[in-house]
């Protein structure tokens, strides 16, 4: 994997890059859509590669379950199972086990988590080791560390533990020697407090992985306090490699992000909000289709002068009516509104990036950074 920096905005430090990986070139900043199975929900891989996506993500716990890392790859790896020909990015599956920590359901030790698969019943262990493992044999070209994620109201006591765990465990998990087109982020923790970020940061920098994520930041903290994580931190990320946001990817939180020097954003988001009947709506505000402004004899689309498919061709009534009576179409439809305001909110700031006028375009397009 190589990572170029092109440009890097003096104002306030947003960046434009080119990430060279086995399976394709990716222009960052860039937003990662989620396909968590192997597949991104309701949106076939055209319509994914028509958006303009670049990578995407699959969760490794979810296919650790089923249908197995083996399985897939005695068929050739997630490229070739999935059909998605692009780079994929496979997250640790600690974000899972710890949630399930959270709920009571596992046990964490300095070891890993164990806990029960909810379907099968089967006891199940992952650590650093195992999660390496599992990626390994999944073949993603971008690997995440399993890291200790406590959730944003953890008490200090807890924070400072997890950072010591994620340090013991980064270095496990540069033990395990990836498949030559593999490479591995490291994540840093910290949560709400400055100086464990910090101590995070230099221990995990001192590892010198071939990219880093700032993790953490999307389990329960408010939004001002994971502004004032990203804008504080992500700068002190080693400059010539990849930096990753993750689990974030509002149109704000974009703008945050990338204004901060981040590259890489994944999220959920533009599909939940299609499974709610929402979307992105002229000021990147979330809208539902129900509501009562979009009437029956509504022939615009959901956002004027968006270029997206389901823009051009169907009418918020339409819509409206779709979701009404429940039909599966209308949660296709939104999600490519979605992505395709993220993706190409993401490649118009990239372009402002190389143009010199990164500050200038966020003032034009009304975003706060
Ligand atoms: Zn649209």
């Amino acid at each position: 994997m190589k990572f170029t920096l092109l440009k890097t905005c003096p104002i306030t430090g947003a960046r434009a890059g080119i990430l060279e990986t086995a399976h394709g070139i990716i222009e960052t900043p860039v937003f990662m859509p989620v396909a968590t199975k192997g597949s991104v929900r309701g949106v076939p891989w055209e319509t994914i590669e028509n958006l303009g996506a670049e990578i995407v993500l699959g969760n490794t716990y979810h296919l650790h379950i089923r249908p197995g890392e083996k399985f897939i790859e005695s068929v050739g790896g997630l490229q070739k199972w999935s059909g998605w020909q692009g780079p994929y990015l496979t997250d640790s599956g600690g974000y899972q086990v710890f949630s399930f920590a959270r709920r009571g359901k596992a046990k964490i030790t300095d070891k890993g988590v164990t806990f029960k698969d909810d379907l099968a019943g089967n006891t199940h262990h992952i650590g650093p080791t195992e999660s390496m493992n599992i990626q390994k044999s999944l073949g993603a070209d971008i690997v995440m560390a399993f890291d200790h994620c406590p959730s944003g109201d953890a008490t200090r006591e807890d924070v400072d533990l997890a950072v010591e765990r994620t340090f013991d465990w980064a270095k496990q998990c540069m033990e395990v020697e990836l498949k030559s087109h593999q490479n591995l982020f490291l994540i840093v923790q910290g949560g709400r407090y400055e100086d464990l970020r910090e101590r995070s940061l230099e221990q995990l920098i001192s590892l010198d992985s071939p990219g880093y994520a700032l993790g953490g930041v999307s389990v329960g903290e408010t939004r001002e306090e994971v502004d004032k994580v990203v804008k504080a931190h992500a700068k002190f990320l080693p400059k010539h490699k990849p930096r990753y946001l993750m689990g974030v990817g509002t149109p704000r939180d974009l703008t945050v992000g990338i204004s901060s020097g981040i590259d890489m954003f994944d999220c959920v988001l533009p599909t939940r909000l299609s499974r709610h009947g929402s979307f992105y709506g002229e000021t990147n505000k979330v809208v539902s289709v129900t509501q009562k402004s979009f009437t029956e004899n509504s022939e615009q689309p959901l956002v004027p002068g968006c270029e997206c498919t389901t823009c051009k061709r169907f009418s918020r009534a339409y819509l409206k009516h779709l979701f009404l009576r429940s039909e599966l179409t209308v949660y296709h439809y939104l999600s490519v509104h979605n992505f395709h305001t993220l993706i190409q909110l993401t490649k118009r700031m990239r372009k402002a990036i190389l143009e010199d006028r990164f500050p200038q375009f966020c003032v034009e397009a009304n975003l706060v950074f």
